[in-house]
């Protein structure tokens, strides 16, 4: 920790972003097509942001990771650490202040950060998600208000969407908003939201066309909210199976007043805004999901390689070693999968297909990869001296959250069809 700390602290993360990309050419991303053949390897400054993450996890956030998932405590230490090293809200613009990294390099980070605990790095992910539809659809004035607190401090932020009645059906929802004048008047109820105790700023997802038969594209408003705000209540931590340390609540809105000025694009324009943003988090989503898998396959590794049964350690057992081989043939592909649909978010193009592929095999590979080393432990493996069964846990919200493992593959079968019927 102490050699961490001597090496990379930084004022704020921008001036950690700028210090590292000042250090060779330009980074793979948002401010330009990727250029170049098809390539594996990874810039100066890509190996710096992954290098740096992949410390802080190692001597910071494994050592407290147990105990956070013990107390449900909310890892703001880490997330203060995490926002000095310039390892969160990396993709907020540089016309904020921010380091405007692209898709692939949070994703790179996003593994390391998951590698060390998922509790906590879900805790940062979900402020790139509250982010994502200020940074497609926000206007400079709102980027540079709500994005811009960002940088200069590290407070958090919320996506409000999902509600008790409406989950992956997102349509369905009904907190409604009322236009009055320059103000919408919000009643309703959101549900499992991430940071939703923690966040300074919500983006909230509303109902403004009253006509339940109006289409999803131009029935709903996306709107940026100070949770702060008057009529907001928040409700208990929920006690989750995994990842304990992420703050998850119900939040009611009760005649909340939200100034016109904070509507996301246009009345109606909100659906889209809010799917929107997905294809540029499931690749993240997918990235931590292959740190958790990574983490399993190196525990049980360490684990084979040190336990004895009939006289031998257990790796040599094949049934043992190949079950490893298995785990690392899925970390690796699951770890392609997500850098292509980030290649492609990056590239600007379409990547829905991409971005779900990655997040539905990434999610399913971590909870094979969690319950194989479960295996390998044997009973230790069900014990919670030992950190597998906390990967376990943790490795489940994966096929939930984002949108759950069966709406992924109805995202990948719609989009094939489309593909296909384009070709032939
Ligand atoms: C820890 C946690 C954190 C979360 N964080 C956030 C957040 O920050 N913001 C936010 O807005 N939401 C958040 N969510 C909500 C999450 O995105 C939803 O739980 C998820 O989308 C599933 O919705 P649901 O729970 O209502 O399940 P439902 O939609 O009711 O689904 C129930 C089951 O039916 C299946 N199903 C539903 N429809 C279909 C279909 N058409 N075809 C086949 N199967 C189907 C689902 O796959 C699932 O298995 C979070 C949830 C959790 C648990």
């Amino acid at each position: 920790m102490a050699a961490l700390r001597g090496t990379r602290v930084l004022p704020t993360a921008a001036r950690c972003g700028r210090r590292l990309l000042s250090m060779g050419a330009a980074p793979h991303v948002q401010h330009g097509t990727p250029t170049g053949g098809f390539s594996f390897e990874l810039s100066p400054q890509q190996k710096e942001f992954q290098a740096t993450a992949r410390r802080f996890a190692l001597e910071e956030i494994i050592p407290v990771a147990a105990q956070y998932d013990r107390t449900g405590e909310y890892p703001m230490p880490l997330i203060k650490r995490a926002w000095e090293l310039g390892l969160i809200n990396t993709h907020i613009p540089e016309s904020c202040g921010g380091l405007g990294l692209g898709c692939f390099e949070a994703c790179l980070i996003t593994e390391e950060l998951a590698y060390g605990c998922t509790g906590v790095q879900t805790a940062m992910e979900a402020n790139s998600l509250g982010q994502m539809p200020l940074i497609i659809a926000g206007n400079e004035q709102q980027q540079r208000k709500y994005l811009g607190r960002m940088v200069e401090e590290p407070i958090m932020c919320a996506y409000c969407v999902t509600e008790p009645g409406a989950g992956s059906d997102v349509a369905g929802i009904k907190t409604k908003a009322e236009r009055k004048g320059d103000e919408y008047i919000v009643n309703g109820q959101k549900m499992w939201i991430t940071n939703g105790g923690k966040a300074s700023w919500y983006f909230l997802l509303a109902r403004t066309d009253p006509d339940l038969s109006a289409p999803a594209s131009k029935a709903f408003t996306g709107f940026v909210v100070d949770a702060d705000s008057p009529g907001i209540h928040v409700g208990r931590k929920e006690l989750n199976m995994g990842q304990r340390c992420s703050d998850t609540r119900g939040i009611v809105f009760e005649d909340v007043r939200i100034p016109k000025e904070n509507v996301l694009l246009a009345e109606g324009a909100g659906f889209k805004i809010a799917m929107g943003a997905f294809d540029k988090t499931r690749p993240p989503v997918a990235a931590g999901a292959v740190g958790l898998a990574r983490r399993a396959l190196d525990e049980a590794t360490r684990y084979a390689l040190e336990r004895k049964t009939f006289g031998k350690p257990i790796v040599e057992h094949q049934a043992v070693s190949f079950l490893l081989a298995e785990m690392a043939m899925k970390v690796e592909l699951a770890r392609l999968a997500y850098q292509r649909a980030a290649w492609e978010a990056d590239a600007g193009r379409r990547n829905t297909f991409f971005a779900s592929i990655a997040k539905a095999f990434a999610a399913d590979v971590a909870n094979q990869a969690a319950a194989d080393a479960v295996q390998i432990f044997g009973g230790s493996g069900f014990n919670s001296e030992y950190p597998v069964e906390k990967l376990m846990r943790d490795a489940k919200i994966y096929q939930i959250y984002e949108g759950t493992a069966q709406i992924q593959r109805l995202i990948i079968a719609r989009e094939h069809l489309s593909k296909f019927q384009a070709h032939v």
